[in-house]
């Protein structure tokens, strides 16, 4: 089956009770027991489970390949609870340009807590296999990465991490399971921001880690899951089902504008450099070809100039919304450098686009007005 059907299935079919098209939502935080004791329904209590979250775990289990999922509050409490199931003592590679609340978890929260960690440009194979120590018990990667769209080798990691004996785990976040599957290419784990492509309307934080087998590190993320219960309301679970039915239209219609902005943008002479997988001059366009089925819907430029040139652009626009996120229908604009802390990687001249729904002709006018009102004023 298709991916489009499959997601469609996978929410009918948890509505069927009450002849309903659309699954109730479980509020409830107890559930009754049988006289005898046990759990007719298998729910106990709704930290440790709840039928929208179960709902929503299988659903995107099934879409991204793997066996089980585990949904969290946010993609940082997934991320945060993949740590967790760790030792301290482990060793972690993560990536040089990782989504920057991660390297402020691992610096802020891990560090401290005794897990030992190196940050390593992970689009360089031989940098991971020097990275690699006797105690590396977890590769993350996040492919392509958010906001510089570096992309790196699933399976070349995949291999790199096995032989090691470690863990490779993938965020998937920026390209959704429409246009990529890390689990078929290696990987353990998957972790998502659902937050993002997945929610996809900018109005539910949760997140998810999917695993490719029943292995220790997965279970001890489930117990973390219900003991430490940092789990989305069924409200959350619902809202974000609800986004995950019309995800494959809007990742393909999204990544169609965004490779049609890339291009024109890439043509530009106000623009030094456009950061896109899709587009042939870009560093990982062979690996990107070979790994996803298409690239996305999230881009950033190089501006020529500064950082103040790079914030007047964002000032002049006006289709794209000056914020944070990415993921949902309406388009995007941020000044990276300025949100994340001192001493990030992003470049300051860097604009990170989310390209949303709207028509991709009224994208590019709004882009070159903003462009040429600050390079030709
Ligand atoms: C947004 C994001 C996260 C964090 O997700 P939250 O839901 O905001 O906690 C993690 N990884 C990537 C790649 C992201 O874009």
């Amino acid at each position: 089956m298709h991916i489009e059907t499959q997601i469609i299935q996978a929410t009918v079919q948890e509505a069927a009770a009450m002849g309903a098209v659309v699954p109730p939502i479980y509020l409830s935080t107890t559930f009754e027991r049988a006289a005898d004791g046990t759990y007719p329904y298998d729910y106990v209590y709704s930290r440790s489970g709840n039928p929208n979250r179960q709902a929503l775990e299988r659903a995107i289990a099934t879409l991204e390949h793997g066996t089980e999922a585990a949904a969290f509050a946010s993609g940082s409490a997934a991320t945060m609870t993949v740590f967790q199931a760790l030792e301290t003592g482990d060793h972690v590679i993560a990536p040089q340009s990782v989504y920057f609340g991660i390297q402020e978890m691992l610096r802020k929260i891990f560090a401290p807590w005794g897990l030992a960690f190196d940050l390593v440009d992970t689009t360089d194979l031989a940098a991971v296999q020097q990275a690699i120590r006797d105690n590396t018990r977890l590769i993350l990667i996040e492919t392509p990465s958010n906001p510089q769209l570096a992309v790196t080798d699933i399976q070349a990691v995949a291999q790199l991490a096995h032989a090691a004996g470690a863990y490779l785990a993938c965020d998937n976040t920026v390209a959704s399971p429409v246009l990529q599957n890390p689990l078929d290419h290696g990987a353990d784990l998957v972790i998502h921001a659902t937050t993002k492509y997945l929610a996809g309307h900018s109005d539910v934080i949760s997140g998810v880690v999917v695993t490719r087998e029943l292995n220790p590190l997965f279970n001890q993320i489930r117990l973390i899951q219900g003991i430490g219960g940092a789990v989305p309301s069924p409200f959350d679970c619902w809202l974000t089902l609800r986004g995950l039915q019309t995800l494959p239209g809007r990742v393909q219609t999204q990544a169609a504008n965004a490779q049609r902005l890339a291009e024109f943008l890439s043509q530009h002479d106000a623009v030094e450099q456009v950061l896109y997988p899709g587009l042939a001059e870009h560093p990982g366009h062979e690996i990107a070809v070979q790994q996803m089925s298409g690239y996305g819907g999230l881009l950033s430029i190089l501006v020529k100039g500064n950082q103040e040139i790079a914030l007047a652009v964002a000032a002049e626009v006006k289709l794209f919304t000056r914020a944070t996120s990415f993921g949902g229908p309406h388009s995007l604009i941020e000044h990276r450098a300025s949100i994340e802390a001192p001493g990030t990687q992003t470049p300051v001249n860097l604009l990170r686009l989310s390209v949303g729904l709207e028509h991709p002709e009224d994208l590019m006018a709004d882009l070159d007005n903003a462009l040429q009102s600050v390079y030709r004023p």
